[in-house]
């Protein structure tokens, strides 16, 4: 039976090995958490269950029904711990993955050869540096919703909420019923590039009924638990010893530069700052699939990449949300099994309705929420912008001047900045944006990009050394 293999169990993921398998493949699914449901549908461990799952989620049913159908079905095999560290396209795509605990020393490494592949690898979230943002008691605003969805744990008493995106929505409700007592929602554009960003062709919207629901929840949310949402503040400092014991909040123009005079302190002992999410598209380039000029894995209507048998769902293509990731996850799966087993059947209308109308979504998004340039006004020389290398701000701009670098690559082997654990995931597009202003010409000429990971996660030498079993894994195994 030809096989469809699926990376990333996200609603992406979990859609597209539901229609890879409906329509007649045979589906293995990687997933390197250890459980289903990606970031969206991060859950309590099955040993430690809530008496409600769903209190903190979103489409629970639309999860567990996904879920079920997939661990039911005879076709499917789920693979949960099990790290991708490679691909290779050869003759054909090779899928390298390590099977077991990440902290365990003897991980099974095994290699895939899939008839077609589709990647859903998701996003991690974006927060820029500020003074104090390495400081015990700020996070990022998907780590707040992880600990809360993942563990019902609350990161503060008395938190504030600030960064950019409808994200810092769901991050409040969160922490309201996990028990933070959440004193403001901070965003940072003003209310002109909000509703330029947002209002044009509003009958487009109606597609999208049901988010309006879900922010009309939220805001029912703000007004019951009297939480202000503020347009145009950023916090720009946080300040603390053992812990953050406050922050400062400051205006900010259009483009996001701090007005001053404008500055004042308020007491936390906890923030949350999230300014968007960076797709994970290490291993779409290892696969030699093409980008979009904003740096998304280029798919056709069919969401197929530039790499022969290669698909591609979820924000690793877009920043749309759940609903953008599940119907692009049907098309993905639909094709991708089509193209296995090299049969034509009826495309997946009802998806790619749902898609357009949640492309237009992703869209707005972007014109109303996207990064503006002016934040580098609230670092200092001291700001850690690398926080694994524990590279500054200062040390960073002196480099640049000095060498009046446009490389990438030099820059992070002069400073070390993006060579520490995380390898750049966290710190990786801020250094490329700060550089590309301090230097001459405004742009970057090496061709290098924070998001090339030949290794896309740590290995030990030993697991390298191992012998692979080649196989394509069937139910049954681990
Ligand atoms: C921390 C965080 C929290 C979020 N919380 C919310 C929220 O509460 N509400 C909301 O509306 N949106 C939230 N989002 C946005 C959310 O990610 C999307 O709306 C939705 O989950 C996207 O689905 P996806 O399938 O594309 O990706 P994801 O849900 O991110 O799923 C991707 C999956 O791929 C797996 N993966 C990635 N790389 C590899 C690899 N190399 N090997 C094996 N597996 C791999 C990951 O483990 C993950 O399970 C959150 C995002 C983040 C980063």
């Amino acid at each position: 039976m030809s096989e469809v293999l699926v990376i990333g169990a996200g609603p992406a993921g979990l859609a597209a090995a539901r229609a890879a398998s409906d329509a007649g493949a045979s589906v293995v699914l990687l997933d390197a958490s250890d459980a289903l449901g990606g970031q969206f549908w991060r859950h309590l461990p099955e040993t430690r269950p809530a008496r409600n799952e769903k209190y903190l989620h979103h489409g629970w049913s639309t999860f567990r029904a996904l879920g079920e159908a997939l661990e039911s079905s005879p076709t499917v095999t789920i693979i949960r711990s099990a790290q991708v560290w490679a691909i290779e396209v050869l003759d054909g795509v090779a899928v390298h993955a390590m099977i077991g605990e990440p902290d365990g020393a003897r991980r099974e490494r095994r290699v895939f050869r899939p008839d077609a592949l589709v990647l859903a690898t998701g996003a991690h979230d974006r927060t820029l540096p500020f003074p104090g943002w390495d400081l015990p008691g700020v996070f990022t605003g998907g780590a707040a919703q992880a600990l809360a969805k993942g563990e019902r744990l609350a990161v503060g008493e008395r938190v504030l909420v600030a960064g950019a995106g409808p994200f810092l929505l769901p991050v409040a409700q969160s922490l309201t019923r996990s028990g933070s007592r959440v004193i403001g929602v901070l965003e940072a554009n003003r209310a002109a590039r909000l509703a330029r960003g947002w209002s044009p062709r509003p009958w487009q919207l109606l597609g999208a009924a049901g988010k309006g629901l879900e922010l009309a929840g939220y805001a029912a949310g703000h007004v019951r638990h009297r939480i202000p949402y503020r347009l145009g503040r950023a916090v720009i400092a946080a300040h603390g010893t053992d812990r953050v014991g406050s922050v400062t909040v400051a205006k900010v123009d259009a483009q996001w530069a701090p007005v001053p005079g404008t500055e004042h302190t308020l007491e936390v002992d906890a923030v949350c700052v999230s300014h968007g999410f960076t797709p994970r598209i290490e291993l779409a380039i290892a696969a030699g699939c093409e980008l979009t000029p904003n740096r998304f894995v280029a798919v056709d209507g069919n969401q197929r990449t530039t790499t022969d048998g290669v698909y591609a769902a979820g924000e690793i293509t877009g920043i749309g949300g759940v609903d953008l990731a599940l119907a692009e996850g049907e098309i993905a799966g639909h094709f991708a099994a089509a193209s296995a087993t090299e049969s034509v059947s009826a495309p997946p209308t009802a998806a790619i309705r749902r898609r357009r109308v949640f492309t237009g979504f992703a869209h707005r998004i972007e014109a109303a929420h996207g990064i503006r340039s002016g934040w580098s006004g609230w670092l200092t020389d001291s700001t850690l912008i690398c926080r694994c290398e524990e590279v500054d701000f200062g040390s960073m701009r002196a480099a640049a001047v000095a060498t009046e670098s446009e490389s990438f690559r030099s820059l992070k082997l002069g400073t070390r900045a993006g060579l520490g654990i995380c390898q750049g995931r966290m710190c990786g597009r801020t250094t490329e944006e700060l550089l590309c202003a301090l230097n001459p010409n405004r742009e970057l000429s090496d061709g290098a990009v924070s998001d090339r990971r030949p290794l896309a996660s740590p290995l030990r030498i030993g697991e390298l050394a191992h012998p692979s079993s080649q196989n394509n894994a069937r139910k049954g195994t681990p």
